[in-house]
């Protein structure tokens, strides 16, 4: 006889009713599958009985997408084990794994490949206990995706379990569906489809050589006016040189930067940096990478000019190279979102009808000035507090409304409503990065095209027929 896979819904088991959103769903039994074969078997199952499945892996979305509804918990945790890895004849790198390991762990895993030149997987959502295959789920991207894009880009295959518990293998550029008048490759059905098509149960991901060099240079402004005029001046300064490149450009806000600096002697990683100045008003993160020192040199040099012009003293800058010293900067950055997301934990204590109010939308026609002035003056004019972090290209900026009780988040919710009006008439997008799930769900439905409604749904009944996967999320 095998082990029990499936556990009811006991209070012990409370906190995989929650994600990073800080929703709380419902659910009548849980289970922690260690191989596709056991998958298989808790599916079989919870088919024979109708009841949905919610697909879990690290829980630390924050749009809800992971929180049951109903049913079924699965989660994938402990499916982490690396599978394979092989260099094809066209030289690409390729690790499978499980889907349930973490960002940290796959750092590690890569870390002791057996290989010629040192290498990466570009996407990096930043919270190292994210999973593949939440990740590849929710299109989740990162600060370095300025530079390296899209996160599909880096999966080459997945493994699929679907509804009626048959395992498919789809590779990128086998097989295309129409979507909106276009061919889709089928993976990109499920990478970015929340789990709403079936479970990844395996990932083949497309490795990269590391970077040799790697600096970060955060900037500091005693006016952020001039601050935004730096990140305009970003896009369209000439930062074009052979060998390098601008890999993330990060901006936060002063009420960022105390929310941090509140939790400093908490954390090791961010006790050894400087205080940041009462002075400053907001700050840029910049991280260049390439492969030649010089090359590098180069745009950091560009980049001091640049802040001269905006006073911002080049000579305050925390100026660091090298992977260790980066990971230090990327903590800070790190901990904007944290920080955010305990403020909101500590308001839930007094009033626990709110959750997370963070936005994930980006509108890159305007420049960055116009955009963030903009959010700063509703915010204003509401009475609420919030800090305001996130990427300056294509201004996707993530405004965490902080409210003092229910009344003020209402106002947030209303303001969120009025934004993603307005970013989705020009063009723009209401979620970027963090997917749809369960608490953009009422904003994506009013922002978005009926035509893209329809398609989701004609692709949700193709391959969840009986829906089984994920109740409740986005459609
Ligand atoms: C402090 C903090 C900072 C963050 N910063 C960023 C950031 O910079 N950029 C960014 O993009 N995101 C960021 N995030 C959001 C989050 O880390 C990502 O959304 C991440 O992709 C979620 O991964 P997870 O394993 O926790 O997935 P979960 O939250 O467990 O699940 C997310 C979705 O994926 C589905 N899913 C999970 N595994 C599978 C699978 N194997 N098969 C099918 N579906 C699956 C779930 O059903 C759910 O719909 C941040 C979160 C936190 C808490």
């Amino acid at each position: 006889m095998g082990r029990q896979l499936i556990y009811p819904m006991e209070e012990r088991y409370q906190e995989y009713l929650s994600d990073e959103s800080k929703m709380v769903g419902k659910a009548d039994s849980i289970s922690f599958p260690e191989n596709e074969g056991e998958i298989l078997e808790i599916i079989a199952e919870m088919n024979a009985c109708h009841t949905p499945v919610t697909i879990q892996g690290g829980k630390t979305g924050i749009a809800g997408c992971a929180v049951p509804a109903r049913g079924h918990v699965l989660n994938l945790s402990h499916m982490n084990q690396v599978k394979a890895f092989n260099k094809t004849a066209q030289g690409e790198a390729l690790l499978k794994v499980e889907p349930g390991m973490t960002l940290l762990e796959l750092k590690k895993a890569i870390k002791k490949l057996k290989t010629e030149e040192e290498l990466f997987w570009p996407p990096d959502p930043t919270e190292s206990s994210s999973t593949v295959g939440g990740i590849a789920s929710c299109g989740a991207k990162g600060i370095c995706s300025r530079l390296y894009g899209d996160t599909r880009k880096y999966i080459q295959a997945a493994r699929v379990i679907q509804w009626d518990g048959s395992v498919k293998e789809i590779k990128r550029g086998e097989t295309t569906v129409s979507f909106l008048g276009r061919e889709k490759d089928l993976l990109d059905v499920y990478l970015g489809g929340e789990g709403m098509f079936g479970i990844l149960a395996e990932l083949t991901l497309r490795l990269e050589p590391r970077p040799k060099e790697m600096w970060g240079i955060s900037f500091f402004f005693e006016k952020k006016e001039d601050a935004f005029t730096f990140a305009d001046n970003l896009m369209t300064e000439d930062l074009q040189v052979e060998g390098a490149s601008i890999a993330a450009a990060e901006y936060m806000d002063r009420a960022t930067i105390d929310a941090i600096e509140e939790r400093k002697e908490m954390m090791t990683a961010l006790k050894e940096l400087p205080d940041v100045g009462a002075e400053v008003a907001a700050m840029i993160y910049i991280e260049i990478h390439g492969m030649e020192e010089e090359a590098v040199e180069e745009i950091a040099e560009i980049l001091m000019e640049l802040a001269v012009r905006c006073d911002s003293d080049p000579d305050r800058a925390w100026a660091v190279s090298g992977e260790t010293e980066i990971e230090k900067m990327r903590v800070f950055r790190h901990a904007a979102a944290e920080s955010a997301n305990l403020l909101i934990e500590k308001i839930r204590q007094r009033e626990p009808r709110i959750t997370k109010l963070g936005t994930d939308m980006s509108l890159d026609k305007e420049d960055f000035q116009s955009v963030i002035a903009k959010y700063e003056a509703d915010i204003a004019q509401e009475g609420l507090k919030a800090c305001i972090f996130g990427h300056i290209g294509g201004n996707h900026l993530h405004i965490n409304i902080l409210p003092e009780d229910y009344e003020e988040y209402e106002k947030g919710c209303k303001l969120f409503e009025a934004w993603a009006k307005e970013i989705a008439a020009q063009q723009g997008k209401v979620v970027t990065e963090h997917g749809v799930g369960k608490l953009k769900k009422p904003l994506f439905l009013q922002t978005a095209s009926k035509d893209c409604i329809e398609e989701i749904q004609r692709l949700k009944h193709t391959y969840d027929p009986a829906g089984m996967w994920n109740p409740e999320n986005m459609i």
